[in-house]
């Protein structure tokens, strides 16, 4: 019983500071590294388990806060994996999301029907793949991930999809927004053309870097009008971020009374 309250008190702790841990497991290892990649670009916290005996002993050890699960495995099959972890109390709830090369409506009804919470056939898009993540994740553990982005006076709203500059609503494309979203999320880092180009239109698109710097030029259009500031940077030969700094002195003038 101690033991549980200890696990269930680190557990808590690390949940309030670091990033959702996300477990996948697929024999595949092209596919395993792909989707790597792409998680760990977007901040979350990666472990890759090939087989399907070694996610059990795992998964036993130390959920993840959610787990990609591919359907055939060695050892023993995912679908199995799932049954076992609905079965057990700490695992209960774990979200799950199945990939699957089989795409007949009855092997996706089986899915499902042994708990898991979304089924993804193969092939699919990264960025379908990382907004199923995203969505999984809000839906399991609402406030983990938040809902609105605030940067200085531009606020972002995922939900309802909408983006605001002092109160003023921007009217962005659905890239734009997407742009913005994926900069936002961590401001400072510095996102070459090709990160963009891979997160933003998926790995598989066949689009010419040169695009990112015409979406890049629209959202700035949109979201820095006359002498406003820009908050986006373009970092010669690096690529684009969103200035870590932005609205920091904006705000302290505009809404903190003088300290000096
Ligand atoms: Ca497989």
């Amino acid at each position: 019983m101690s033991d549980m309250n200890t696990i269930t008190a680190e557990r808590a702790g690390r949940r309030e500071s670091a990033a959702p841990r996300i477990m996948i497991v697929e024999d595949e290892p092209s596919i395993a590294l792909m989707l790597a990649y792409n998680l760990e670009a977007a901040g979350f916290l990666v472990e890759r388990i090939e087989r399907g005996d070694e996610a059990e002993l795992r998964l036993a050890e130390q959920p993840p806060d959610l787990l990609i699960l591919d359907w055939m495995l060695p050892g023993v099959s995912g679908l199995e994996i799932c049954r076992r972890l609905r079965a057990r109390e700490r695992t209960r709830t774990l979200p799950v999301i199945m990939l699957t090369a089989r795409g007949e409506e009855k092997e996706r009804v089986r899915g499902l029907s042994v708990g898991a919470d979304d089924y993804i056939v193969k092939p699919f898009s990264i960025p379908e793949f990382m907004a199923r993540v995203q969505a999984l994740l809000r839906r399991a553990s609402p406030g983990r991930i938040a809902s609105k982005l605030t940067q200085g006076e531009i606020q972002l709203d995922r939900e309802t999809r909408r983006v605001f500059r002092a109160g003023r609503e921007l009217h962005l494309g659905p890239t734009e927004f997407r742009l913005l979203e994926y900069l936002m999320e961590k401001p400072g880092r510095v996102f070459s053309r090709a990160q963009l180009l891979d997160s933003i239109w998926g790995l598989s698109s066949e689009i010419d870097e040169r695009t990112v710097d015409v979406h890049v030029g629209r959202l700035r259009r949109a979201i820095a009008r006359g002498r406003q500031r820009d908050p986006l940077r373009t970092v010669r030969g690096s690529g684009y971020s969103f200035d870590e700094t932005f609205g920091r002195e904006g705000m302290a003038s505009a809404s903190a009374p003088p300290t000096t």
